[in-house]
């Protein structure tokens, strides 16, 4: 009998507790259901403040590269087109207009309203295809009452035209929309600023000078494409070089003596080739005929790997990544490249940040977008 209470104690406590664990939560789905809109509206605000706060970020003064796009003309899930954003103290720049890097650099927390310049290394549509984009953002994002600079070597005006051309109506309903107190007219699109380099293989000129930045623009071999330049940015001390596309390139190590970061395009050819050898596979007929043709005009890691060597550059970050590899074939995608350059080699990716102090001869990395 009395282990007959027991049990029946027992139970009752049990279902005492279920009742009361149940209650509970019944109260908690009502109050989640009633206060549901109050409950998303908090934590959308919370997701636009962090937004907010994530583009007014401070930079300390220094010299800093964003990887905004680490891709070539190859479609990518997570690398887009070719483009690094540069800023110098308050100056901010952008190399190269891959496609869908106007979305990175607003994403990494770049104030897209405050680009000063864009600079083109040359004009593959994989470099300018985000051109439209980032001018677009730049003019609505900052009120800007002039175009944007658009700097490259001749050729330039021609390009930036054709993008005035193709957004002269959508800058028509952006100013009727929102007035031309936001949207300036007179500041819609980019103004073409070209400069042309004289005859010998390692022609240089200096394209900007300006509060301590000193931007220098330098042939590169990337033939039959020409012009085709490289740039390097000085500030305070620290520098940087973007190679632009190129094969690999006496002007090019001449003008990357002793500077910080190296971002030098790479393709792997022994990948390449593995994928021509399947092309027949493909459901194009020019894929066996355009992967044999594209290592022509560009550099191997390990020949990256001998320039940053040669010219004692302190980190190599390879980017434009030609066939962009699985994380487990990014061995294979360096190949021997220690072999040649026994310092920091960096597969870039899209987000990275590099930052140069203008105190000491540090670099550091981190990922905006990760
Ligand atoms: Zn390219
Ligand atoms: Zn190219």
């Amino acid at each position: 009998m009395k282990t007959t209470d027991t049990g029946k104690k027992t139970m009752r406590r049990l279902l005492k507790a279920t009742i009361w664990v149940v209650s509970v939560i019944v109260i908690i789905a009502l109050a989640a259901a009633v206060f549901q809109k109050q409950i998303l509206t908090a934590v959308a605000t919370k997701i636009i403040q962090q937004r907010f706060a994530n583009q007014s970020q401070k930079y300390d003064d220094r010299l800093y590269a964003g990887l905004a796009g680490s891709g070539g003309p190859f479609p990518h899930h997570n690398r887009v087109g070719p483009c690094i954003v540069v800023k110098a103290g308050d100056h901010l720049y952008i190399v190269d207009a891959g496609e869908g890097s106007a979305r990175n650099i607003a994403l990494m927390g770049f104030q897209m309203g405050k680009i000063e310049a864009i600079l083109l290394t040359h004009f593959h549509s994989d470099h300018i295809a985000g051109l439209g984009e980032i001018m677009l953002r730049r003019w609505a994002g900052g009120s800007n009452a002039k175009p944007v600079d658009v700097i490259g070597p001749t050729g330039v005006e021609t390009v930036v035209e054709g993008f005035n051309r193709a957004y002269r109506l959508d800058a028509g309903y952006r100013v009727a929309h929102h007035g031309s107190a936001t949207v300036p007219p007179s500041g819609a699109g980019g103004g073409a600023s070209p400069f042309s380099l004289s005859a010998e293989e390692d022609a240089s000129v200096v394209v900007i000078d300006d509060g301590g930045v000193r931007v220098t623009a330098f042939k590169v071999n990337h033939a039959p494409v020409s012009p085709a330049v490289g740039y390097r940015f000085d500030y305070k001390g620290r520098s940087l070089v973007i190679s632009g596309d190129t094969v690999p390139c006496q002007s090019l190590k001449k003008q990357s003596q002793g500077v910080g970061v190296l971002f030098h395009e790479a393709l792997q050819p022994s990948m390449i080739k593995m994928i021509r050898d399947q092309a027949g596979l493909s459901p194009s007929p020019s894929m066996a005929k355009i992967m044999a043709d594209i290592p022509s005009y560009h550099t191997s890691p390990e020949d990256a790997a001998k320039i940053a060597q040669g010219a004692g550059v302190k980190h190599l970050v390879l980017y434009h990544i030609l066939p962009p590899p699985p994380a487990v074939l990014k061995g294979m995608f360096l190949g021997d490249s220690s072999k040649y350059y026994p310092g920091p080699i960096t597969i870039g990716e899209d987000g990275m940040l590099f930052s140069l102090p203008v105190n000491n001869d540090k670099i550091h990395v981190r990922n905006l977008l990760k």
